[in-house]
């Protein structure tokens, strides 16, 4: 089984010709409220695609509350190690899309602000099933942290989504971590050059493979995927797809890629569910809504 550990969030999308400009006003034409936040949106990507999947993470005492635990539910993600946090309301982000699928998100982190090392419990009785830990960086940095050696303790693959771009990352996790998938701006951050085509995405992976990952894996949005290990790199081009909207284009990509490596398929392999699982999200609108079920993926893997 795969194990979901960060964010989950209600996001509140509004669709705009374009992105305001600072201090200006814009009429939109179209609302909605869909689920999502980074460790929601890759469970519910891995468990759309057939894979047993299990969140940990905390909600608010709000009413979006029990619309997110339904939701997860919904989509079979376990949640039995979400805890309901009357203390805050739950996590929120606020997204804008324009007309060319672009966005613009502020995230108010809510309940997910409060996870903390002790969260880390409720993955206790998850371990022994688990291939994958699946994190992010939308909860505090200590609880990652705290999961990851967890996660190394139990033998469990630890998978990094380093997003949002972290201030400063602690370099002695870096060893702990099997695969790390950063996007273009998240490369740049870490690695501290710009990384937005295959030659810098290569000198990143290298960087990246150098601070000790296992697997470095860049996602370069609609230019595709560089991945790396010590022995061997790939460049991945990606699926040509009409995109609507990128948001959780990334999720999808982490979560295809665990619901592949889950079933015992290959790192190269999961790597293509990846892509094409995050080509299909840009194709609808919104963060879980946009996600494929296994029927959409093989008709893109096997045509
Ligand atoms: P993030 O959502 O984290 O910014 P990306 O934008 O790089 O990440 O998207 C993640 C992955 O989803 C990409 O590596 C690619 O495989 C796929 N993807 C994203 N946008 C497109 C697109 N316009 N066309 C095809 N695939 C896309």
């Amino acid at each position: 089984s795969i194990l979901v550990f960060g964010s989950i969030n209600m996001d509140l999308v509004v669709q705009t010709p374009r992105l305001p400009q600072p201090g200006e006003t814009l009429t939109g034409y179209n609302f909605l409220s869909v689920a999502g936040g980074k460790g929601a949106n890759q469970a519910v990507a891995a468990s759309r695609l057939g894979a047993k999947t299990e969140m940990v993470g905390r909600v608010g005492g709000d009413a979006f509350a029990q619309e997110l635990l339904e939701g997860l539910k919904a989509n079979r993600v376990g949640c039995e190690g979400v805890l309901r946090d009357n203390c805050t309301h739950s996590g929120l982000a606020t997204i804008a899309v324009d007309n060319n699928g672009e966005n613009q998100i502020i995230v108010i982190p809510g309940a997910n602000g409060c996870v903390g090392p002790e969260d880390v419990q409720r993955l206790e009785p998850l371990w022994e099933e688990a291939t994958s830990l699946l994190l992010q960086l939308e909860i505090p940095l200590k609880a990652v942290e705290a999961a990851i050696h967890a996660a190394k303790n139990a033998g469990v693959r630890v998978i990094l989504d380093p997003a949002p771009a972290p201030d400063v990352f602690p370099q002695q996790l870096y060893p702990l971590v099997d695969i790390i998938t950063p996007n273009e701006t998240e490369a740049s951050q870490l690695v501290g050059f710009a990384v937005n085509n295959v030659e810098t995405a290569q000198k990143a992976a290298d960087t990246l493979l150098d601070f000790g990952v296992k697997t470095a894996v860049i996602k370069l949005g609609s230019k595709g995927v560089f991945w790396a290990t010590k022995s061997e790199s790939f460049w991945v081009p990606a699926f040509a797809v009409n995109a609507v909207d990128t948001v959780a284009a990334g999720d999808a990509f982490n979560g295809g890629m665990a619901a592949a490596l889950d079933e015992g398929r290959s790192l190269k392999e999961a790597i293509l569910w990846g892509a094409a699982t995050g080509a299909l999200s840009t194709t609808q609108v919104g963060a879980q809504s946009s996600l494929p079920d296994r029927q959409a993926l093989d008709d893109v893997l096997m045509p």
